[in-house]
């Protein structure tokens, strides 16, 4: 068996442990007799499961009681019409475009009320984080929405916006349980797994409960995006992604065994900076974010040579180094760097780059 280096933005790498415990159990979960795949949604051992998911993901967030957990399907996609739907009571909301997934939220609640673009960093394509310090935000916006982590450019925001006191919403899908966060400071925080936690298919919506205690903005959502019933069922209205589910509670437990969200910052932080500091050095590869905003999950790159890029992703592909290519937006290169990402596999990277460095400066 030969596993490579995988930086891909999404499905992305998860740890080797998990892999391993989801393999020895495939055929007999706890002697249950059956995979986690083929038993029933109701039955008491997938109770277990998902309660003890919950559970472990409240702990490492520090989730507290007045936030409701609940886990969907459908793509965090189908989220950039589950916030509008559950949350655009005055039928307003402002929005921050810091990249593509931004601007599809802000594209998609347009189409449920009037989404403002209240700043952007269109015009250096995404470079950077805007200042969001003071910002104009419609006195009846329902919400401020960020992308938190841009995957596609490599951005982060380096500190939450002012949002005048109205509820923030965060696209967190890239940057899940990378490091501490202080959940009190927004009304929503939601994401995909397939970044950073468990295979595509769950997403995971945290919101604080009076938000949706109501029921949702508009009477036609869909039942199944009506994140209140969701709420009200324990995710279990209908047949939850039930093996994906399974697989993001083992990530849970991984990340807790290994020192929790603090250490995963720590860790990050490290592969970034062995990283980034290559990059700010070399004489062929350039970083394309610079300072603070920079992430430490995805790291796009260049040459500033079409040509040489894609030699350059050929050659790591062949030396054990996948998925390099950067988004088909952008071109360049791009390193995902997510938590399951050794540190090893960084160093491994850095030193492949500095030998093609050598080779055709
Ligand atoms: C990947 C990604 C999405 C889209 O996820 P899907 O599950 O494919 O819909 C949305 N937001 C961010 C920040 C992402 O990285």
């Amino acid at each position: 068996m030969n596993r490579v280096y995988n930086f891909s933005a999404g499905p992305a790498v998860l740890p080797e442990e998990v892999l391993k415990e989801c393999a020895d159990e495939m055929f007999d979960y706890k002697g249950s007799g059956m995979s986690v795949m083929e038993m029933s949604h109701r039955s008491k051992v997938y109770d277990e499961i998902i309660k003890d998911a919950e559970k472990d993901l409240r702990d490492l967030m520090n989730i507290p009681d007045n936030y409701k957990v609940i886990f969907l399907q459908g793509g965090a996609s189908l989220l950039f019409a589950g916030v509008p739907m559950n949350l655009m009571k005055n039928g307003k909301a402002a929005y921050i475009i810091t990249g593509q997934w931004a601007k599809k939220a802000y594209q998609e609640a347009q189409m449920y009320g009037e989404a403002v673009a209240v700043a952007s960093s269109a015009d250096k394509t995404f470079s950077y984080i805007p200042d969001c310090s003071d910002l104009d935000i419609p006195e009846d916006a329902d919400y401020v929405y960020i992308c938190e982590n841009n995957t596609i450019y490599g951005t982060k925001f380096p500190e939450l916006p002012n949002t005048k006191g109205k509820i923030l919403v965060a696209d967190v899908s890239s940057c899940f349980l990378s490091e501490p966060v202080d959940v009190t400071k927004y009304g929503v925080i939601y994401g995909g797994v397939q970044k950073n936690i468990g295979p595509s298919g769950v997403q995971i919506v945290i919101v604080r409960e009076d938000l949706i205690a109501d029921g949702p903005a508009f009477k036609q959502t869909p039942t199944m995006m009506n994140w209140k019933i969701q709420a009200d069922n324990g995710s279990l209205y209908n047949t939850p992604p039930c093996y994906g589910i399974y697989v993001c509670g083992k990530v849970f437990k991984w990340i807790k065994k290994m020192g929790g969200l603090e250490a995963m910052k720590k860790h990050n932080e490290k592969k970034a900076a062995i990283l980034y500091n290559f990059l700010d050095q070399s004489k062929l590869f350039k970083a394309t974010v610079q300072g603070k905003d920079r992430s430490l999950m995805n790291v796009p790159f260049i040459t500033g040579n079409e040509e040489l890029d894609a030699k350059f992703v050929k050659e790591s592909k062949a030396a054990g180094f996948e998925n390099l290519k950067g988004h088909r937006t952008v071109g360049g290169m791009r390193a995902s760097i997510y938590n399951a990402m050794p540190i090893e596999g960084v160093e491994k990277l850095v030193e492949f780059m500095k030998k093609f460095e050598a080779e055709n400066a």
